[in-house]
């Protein structure tokens, strides 16, 4: 079993468009737009919906919970594997992300995943994904 990936993740720039977002993030809430002219939920966080260009875009907490649609380990990186790749959130939109707390050759293509908030370099936290420990409704799940 290879060792649990982590990785380091810079301060991101938070602008007035995103403030509310990484004030969320620091209180564990993991927040997404929605758009309330068609319905459609977005990411990342836009004050303009991307598909219908309304600006009657609202937040909405996401309960961060997907499935990972695919990914790609960067095995060979000074500060040891790290993998990133696209979750597919069960209400809301696909966004591309870091996994984290799983070995590198542990990750699999519709793997359950959970949002948790890691923290930057001097910045608030920023979402990342986790393997979602549960018991599966197919009966594979870990016993
Ligand atoms: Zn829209």
């Amino acid at each position: 079993m290879s060792e649990l990936m982590t990785r380091p993740i810079p301060a991101p720039a938070v602008t007035l468009e995103s403030k509310p977002f990484f004030d969320a993030a620091a209180e564990g809430r993991f927040l997404i737009k929605r758009c309330q002219a068609c319905g459609e939920a977005h990411w990342f966080p836009r004050a303009k919906c991307p598909f219908c260009h309304s600006d009657r875009t609202v937040w909405e907490e996401s309960q961060g919970e997907g499935e990972i649609y695919a990914y790609s380990v960067l095995w060979r990186s000074p500060t040891g594997p790290y993998a990133i790749g696209y979750v597919v959130l069960d209400k809301g939109p696909t966004l591309l992300t870091n996994f984290v707390d799983v070995a590198p050759d542990g990750l699999e293509i519709g793997m359950r995943v959970k949002v948790k908030f890691q923290p930057t370099e001097g910045g608030p936290p920023v979402p990342v994904f986790a393997p979602r420990q549960v018991s599966c409704p197919t009966g594979r799940g870990a016993g």
